[in-house]
């Protein structure tokens, strides 16, 4: 079969690989009918990552299923089921309790696992034709029948979820004020998580004009941290008061606020603890990694991050991290999306074949104009 293979920084390729089998009786293949690129993938792209020559990625993966192990009772042949990008075995202590994000037994000696990606155990991406998913009947939501809402349901796989799980870890309640960090895929989708979730005013902070537009077309309030601190301008927007919530939808390659466009992996950190109100409360989706081999700074290439925890502690404030736990929350989102109350696609910009994910990911890294989010589509 096709599948995108990392070769090295800015090097990945669609080549021929083996077709995936059933390894184990719970396992399924299912054939992909929509796959996603995100941000997560760029950092391994771009080598800021331990990523090996030779990675299959691909965590956001939808489909049909084509085969199905002995042991698998649930999922059928020909079910449509969308797939959380992690991969949980459902009996260990942390999946047991929801946090499949952090399971203890599909990658021995971590906590989480997931497809196609740096340090989250042996499994093939599914930026391919095929995808073999383990303990299927855990691993798979299924979907309706019909073909409908094929880019609403790809957004469960991570970004919707993950922008749910965001407003969930700084605790977004009703008429609250909130600052989103970021207007990629994660940051629209935290921005639009806090308006289901009853925000009153939602403030979207990146620099690139069609990303906030997307967050003003949301109705939220778009920030340009280009045109200075936007800390500063929301406080001023707001005659001196902060916001109760902030989100790090960003992460560790933050832009800093200098001409030159060299990055600051502190700064998203810096600007939630400077906005967020006392006793308010921090989400961080945006990932921050325990080694950086392309970091300039020498502790954030062993994944420090100096933080003004001072100020952090004087304000009361809390903060959650992680991986997002996507079972939690993906079957609520999927049935919003079924009822019509929600439209997560609204963030897809463009639709390709999976051959072209070379130039795919070459303009999604630049942050072009239309590759906003980029779903692939492979063939087979
Ligand atoms: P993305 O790279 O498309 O978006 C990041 C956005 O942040 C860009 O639009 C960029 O212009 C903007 N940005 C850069 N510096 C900024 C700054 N100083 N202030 C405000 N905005 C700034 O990526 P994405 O797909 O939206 O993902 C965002 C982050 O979420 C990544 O770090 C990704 O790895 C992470 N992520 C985490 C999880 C999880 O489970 N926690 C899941 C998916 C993605
Ligand atoms: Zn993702």
């Amino acid at each position: 079969m096709k599948a995108v293979v990392y070769e090295g920084p800015y090097d990945i390729r669609v080549e021929d690989v083996d077709d995936p089998a059933i390894e184990q009786p719970t396992d399924v293949i299912v054939r992909i009918t929509s796959t996603c690129i995100c941000g997560s993938d760029l950092h391994m792209y771009e080598g800021r990552t331990d990523a090996q020559a030779g990675l299959v990625f691909g965590h956001e993966n939808q489909g049909v299923v084509e085969e199905v192990g002995s042991g698998v009772q649930r999922v059928k042949k020909g079910d449509r089921v969308n797939m959380p990008f992690n991969i949980g075995c459902g009996f260990c202590f942390n999946c047991e309790r929801g946090w499949t994000g952090f399971c203890l037994s599909v990658n021995p000696g971590f906590a989480g696992g997931a497809y196609g990606y740096v340090n989250m155990g042996p499994y093939r991406g599914g930026q391919a034709e095929y995808l073999r998913v383990p303990y299927a009947d855990f691993n798979c939501l299924e979907l309706p029948d019909d073909e409908d809402h094929e880019h609403d349901f790809a957004m469960l796989c991570d970004i919707f979820p993950t922008g749910y799980h965001g407003a969930e870890l700084a605790e977004v309640g009703m008429g609250e004020t909130v600052a989103v960090f970021g207007a990629g895929p994660v940051g629209l989708m935290s921005a639009y998580a806090c308006l289901i979730k009853g925000a009153s005013v939602v403030y979207v902070i990146d620099q690139i004009p069609d990303r906030l537009k997307m967050a003003e077309d949301m109705g939220c309030v778009p920030i340009d941290f280009s045109k200075g601190d936007p800390a500063d301008q929301i406080t001023d927007m707001r005659k001196g008061d902060g916001v109760m919530k902030s989100i790090d939808a960003v992460g560790y390659q933050a832009i800093g606020s200098g001409e030159d466009g060299e990055e600051e992996p502190n700064v998203v950190l810096e600007g939630c603890i400077k906005v967020t109100n006392p006793t308010g409360k921090i989400g961080i989706p945006g990932l921050y990694v325990p080694s950086d081999p392309g970091a300039s700074d020498p502790h954030a290439s062993q994944g420090m991050f100096p933080i003004s925890f001072g100020k952090l502690f004087e304000k009361g404030l809390s903060l959650g991290t992680g991986q997002t736990n996507v079972k939690r929350y993906n079957r609520f989102l999927r049935d919003l999306i079924v009822a019509g109350r929600v439209e997560p696609s609204l963030v897809v910009s463009k639709e390709v074949p999976l051959e072209e994910a070379p130039e795919a990911y070459e303009r999604f890294d630049n942050r072009e104009e239309g590759y906003t989010k980029v779903v692939l589509k492979p063939a087979a």
